[in-house]
């Protein structure tokens, strides 16, 4: 052999359980863990069209809508945001992106990427856009779509989204959602809101194993689609092909990919568990952690990061420590001696805040206690940093 196999596969796979209280993966259910190890079938066997008929069932719910492209991506998050504008965006096209935290200039890259241009909406930091300041741009630039971000979750910014659909269709202009870390957490109404593409990720709020990104594309979306001069430039996000292995259209299903058949088992599941709730008690639920874990943070002597509290999101709280405290210590600490893991900040508030993530089975008043009495520790005793 040129390379020997690996002396380290022949230990055992051992990994702790953590509490993962960050910006996700959230933990994953016991029934949603176990659901992925049912049985293989194959990706074209009857009985994976008929999970991955569940699971668009599942997701209408979850988006609200009827759309009847409403599909799972194979992939993260990213992937989402990069199937929502290949499919959408040419050379040439425009977008108008709001550039106030990490995901603006996250996607602003990808716009590029595609040859179409970006035109930014500057804002401060954690600051959602109005919706006047968004027409404002939106009918000077008539862009081809605006790109906003529900849950923003580097600067834990709640953008509201009612209104800016029939505005952006009064100029024939797109509405893309990001909803990767609210969906099932905070309301959004895909259908009643005008909203043309919507995705999201499994392992926020949804609770099911990373890897799976729901997408949804209104029918205006989808006529966009239709007339693109050319198909979408990467065959693996193209909607019409996939729409056709997830039987959107009509047609007998084809083979696009093989889809990850376990994680299908996991995610239905995790929707199983969100019909059963109810989407109204789930954002209450949210809701109600959120203001606990507020509230705590505040008598802790934290600072919430957002100002203004309808601006702020549910699923995922950012705040700063008193002066004197060092946040990587802290986060270090909660790691090592509790088994929690804690938001750092990301891009623009790496070093500048700290999150706590309350989504799915994490959003109870539990879990908010338990993280609250595992900050105080780590603020009163951190591990110091060199040792
Ligand atoms: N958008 C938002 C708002 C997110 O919070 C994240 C993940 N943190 C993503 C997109 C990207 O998701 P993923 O890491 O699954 O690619």
């Amino acid at each position: 052999m040129d390379v020997q196999p690996p002396a380290s596969l022949r230990s055992p796979l051992r990994l702790p359980h953590k509490a993962l209280m960050g910006a996700g993966p959230a933990n994953a259910p016991p029934r949603v863990l176990h659901a992925a190890a049912q049985p293989l079938v194959g990706h074209m066997h009857p009985e994976a069209f008929r999970v991955m008929d569940e699971i668009k069932e599942g997701l209408q719910y979850a988006f609200q809508t009827t759309n009847p492209v409403t599909v799972c991506l194979s992939c993260a998050g990213h992937g989402g945001m990069e199937a929502a504008l290949s499919n959408l965006l040419e050379p040439g096209d425009v977008a108008v992106v709001p550039l106030n935290g990490h995901w603006g200039a996250r996607a602003s890259d990808m716009i590029t990427r595609h040859g179409a241009r970006v035109v930014p909406l500057e804002l401060p930091l954690g600051q959602p856009v109005t919706l006047e300041a968004a027409e404002e741009v939106v009918s000077k630039h008539r862009p081809r779509l605006l790109f906003l971000v529900q849950a923003e979750s580097s600067t834990t910014t709640l953008q509201p989204l009612e209104g800016f659909g029939p505005m952006c269709h009064k100029y024939g202009t797109l509405l893309v959602v990001d909803a990767v870390a609210s969906l099932g957490g905070y309301p959004l109404w895909t259908d009643r809101w005008e909203l043309d593409v919507v995705y999201t990720g499994s392992q926020k709020v949804l609770n099911a194993p990373p890897g799976l990104s729901p997408i949804t594309f209104s029918p205006r979306a989808m006529e966009r689609v239709a007339s693109r001069r050319k198909p979408c430039d990467v065959y693996y996000w193209d909607i019409m092909q996939l729409g056709d292995y997830w039987g959107c259209f009509g047609n007998p299903r084809k083979y696009h990919h093989t889809g990850p058949i376990t994680l299908f088992y996991a995610l239905r599941e995790a929707l199983a568990i969100l019909a059963s709730e109810g989407l109204t008690a789930s954002w209450r639920r949210h809701e109600q952690a959120a203001l606990r874990l507020r509230a705590a943070l505040e008598r802790l002597g934290a600072k919430l990061f957002i100002e203004d509290p309808r601006h702020r999101v549910h699923t995922l709280t950012g705040f700063t420590l008193p002066r004197n405290v060092d946040p990587v210590a802290v986060t270090r600490t909660a790691m090592i001696r509790h088994g929690v893991e804690l938001g750092p900040g990301l891009g623009p508030t790496a070093g500048r805040i700290m999150r706590v993530g309350l989504m799915g089975v994490n959003a109870e008043a539990w879990a908010v206690d338990n993280v609250i009495s595992v900050l105080e520790d780590c603020v009163k005793n951190p591990i110091p940093n060199s040792s």
